[in-house]
């Protein structure tokens, strides 16, 4: 990893959001279960920003991938690892436990700093030169494992060749994800979810581009309640 330094960085800022994390709880597999809006459809980069949840609530916050069993679990249900790879991975990573607990953290590190570039993006602010830059080199170490194939008689496509020892190698797609929603869009639709903490991003897709929450199921019928019980207060 040649981002080293940046990586340090960010983990250092990092380690103390995670010390106060708790374990997943209702709500998170409620919302990790994406209902009714964020999820399957939004870019791969942004389904890995949202596996921390109420990101921006101290007392709410609940990590997702509390281990690195847990990342190669993502990875697999995101369709970034074969089964075969994600058992090498595991296997990898039980004989080398201290390199596996390293590449959680690069992991984290980067999804941070994926978030703060894309919620500033969202935000219609710039994002921070040192967010930018973990993207470059994170899209630079994926590069080279990059190989054209032939899928059928008229299209090409992209794959991961190799890399099947490397414990990183799940970040590869996500990086590619982040810099071609970067650089292709469509950057106009993206937002964060209006309800205070929540944190998670979404590309919105409807129409009139009138979408406020990341799922109403979740944040939007909790934001009314609030708002409602809040002007309640006021008249009383
Ligand atoms: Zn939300």
């Amino acid at each position: 990893m040649t981002s080293g330094l940046t990586a340090k960085i960010y983990f250092g800022g990092y380690t103390q959001k995670v010390s106060e994390t708790k374990q997943q709880g209702p709500a998170s597999m409620l919302q990790a279960a994406g209902a009714a809006g964020a999820g399957p459809r939004d870019p791969l980069c942004i389904r890995f920003i949202n596996t921390l949840d109420w990101r921006n609530d101290a007392e709410r916050r609940v990590e997702q991938l509390t281990a690195y069993s847990e990342l190669v679990k993502w990875s697999r249900n995101q369709h970034l690892l074969s089964a075969e790879q994600a058992k090498a991975l595991l296997a990898l990573a039980g004989k080398q436990q201290r390199q596996a607990e390293q590449a959680l953290g690069r992991a984290l590190s980067f999804r941070e700093a994926l978030y703060w570039l894309f919620s500033a993006v969202a935000a219609r602010r710039a994002p921070s030169r040192e967010d930018l830059q973990m993207l470059s080199e994170m899209h630079a170490e994926a590069a080279p494992h990059l190989r054209l194939r032939l899928e059928n008689e008229t299209g090409y496509g992209w794959e991961w060749a190799s890399g099947d020892e490397n414990l990183d190698r799940m970040l590869w797609p996500v990086a590619r994800s982040a810099a071609e929603l970067l650089t292709a869009g469509p950057l106009d639709r993206l937002r964060e979810c209006e309800r205070g903490g929540c944190g998670w991003l979404f590309v919105d897709t409807t129409r009139n581009r009138s979408r406020r929450w990341c799922a109403m199921k979740i944040c939007g019928n909790r934001s009314k309640v609030e708002r409602y019980y809040r002007r309640h207060r006021r008249e009383d």
